[in-house]
């Protein structure tokens, strides 16, 4: 289940930009609105929170506190832009490149709202905004033509290109998070999510094909951003919430990690690093494991704890195991909380 935040930008006693009998915060409020609309009467898979839904002040930071509290898998600014120029732009925050997960979702939006619009485009833009540097999940802002250009003003009046706008946001994010269309033929009783599944990651009756049901089911945060982590933790790398990736991250959580091959099979000594333990020391192979040494740190807490397949032990109760970092050695002896399965 995809989270979508949307941000309308401004609101209240923040009007946001103004020109050409418009004000910001009204435009932005409306394309939002409209985008909320157009992506629960068209697709399913997914849910929606806003940042405000009427006329009302909200800071930036309760904005971006909102949906990270919320688990958000995507932050969606919307706002019209002014200060002399034409046509339309977003941004990713400036830390991040083109070819990153966030990059690779704004050239979706960025492809598709362009579709729509008849905007001179002015490119795709990075940038140290607030919404973009405090979400916790990939974020885009998007700046839909300006409120003081006349022409581009005489459009943002237009209901029906407001609505084009919002056409063009919906559509990139149900491509980015392979959203399925509501179709009047009948959906059975369990389309939510699994068509999205190319993998057999089936086995069995009360078994969810879903990562992110599986990461709830066993209370553990599902937005993207914790299954970027959990992904890299389990050596698939440059996760990008593909069917594919979900379905190997699914089956590795579930196989303890062994993710790559079967070829240990089910003899493989495993062990398991409970929620309770907030960080977990790792030591490089070629050093003693006493605390001065230690490179790293996991965090079992984040995932509601962790599971690694045990495929050496150098030491008595010092265990090697395959990280996101590659191959470390932990502790794991009787006066820790690590069982042994
Ligand atoms: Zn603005």
């Amino acid at each position: 289940m995809a989270k979508i935040y949307l941000d309308p930008g401004h609101g209240g006693s923040d009007t946001g930009a103004v020109g050409q009998g418009l004000q910001e915060k009204n435009v932005t409020l409306a394309i939002a609105l409209k985008i909320r609309n157009i992506l629960n009467n068209r697709y399913q898979g997914h849910q929606i929170r806003m940042s405000r839904t009427s006329d009302r002040t909200v800071s930036l930071t309760a904005r971006t506190n909102d949906a990270n509290q919320w688990g958000a898998d995507y932050f969606v600014s919307i706002h019209i832009n002014a200060g002399g120029g034409s046509g339309y732009e977003d941004f990713i925050h400036s830390s991040l490149s083109n070819q990153g997960v966030t990059g690779r979702y704004r050239q979706i939006m960025h492809e598709e709202v362009m579709k729509q619009v008849n905007f001179q485009n002015r490119g795709r833009k990075q940038a140290n905004f607030h919404v973009l540097r405090e979400s916790a999940m990939s974020a885009v802002l998007t700046e839909n033509g300006f409120i003081d250009h006349a022409a581009d003003a005489a459009k943002l009046k237009s209901d029906a290109f407001l609505e084009q706008i919002a056409l063009g946001h919906a559509r990139g994010i149900a491509r980015i998070f392979q959203l399925s269309s509501k179709s009047s033929s009948g959906s059975s009783g369990n389309s939510g999510g699994s068509s999205n599944n190319q993998g057999g990651a089936s086995s069995g009756a009360g078994k969810t094909n879903s990562i992110v049901d599986y990461l709830k089911s066993v209370g553990t945060d599902s937005s993207f951003a914790n299954r970027a982590r959990l992904a890299g933790s389990y050596g698939i790398q440059n996760y990008t919430g593909t069917a594919a990736q979900n379905t190997r991250l699914l089956n590795a959580i579930r196989s303890g990690g062994n993710s790559g091959n079967t070829s240990t099979g089910s003899s493989a000594k495993r062990v398991h690093l409970p929620a309770s333990a907030s960080t977990w020391r790792t030591y490089p192979l070629n050093v003693t494991p006493v605390k001065k040494n230690s490179d790293w740190s996991l965090t079992p807490s984040a995932f509601g704890g962790l599971t690694y397949t045990i495929l050496a032990e150098p030491y008595p109760n010092v265990v090697t195991i395959q990280t996101g970092r590659g191959r470390r050695n932990i502790y794991i002896g009787p006066d820790t909380s690590a069982r042994r399965l």
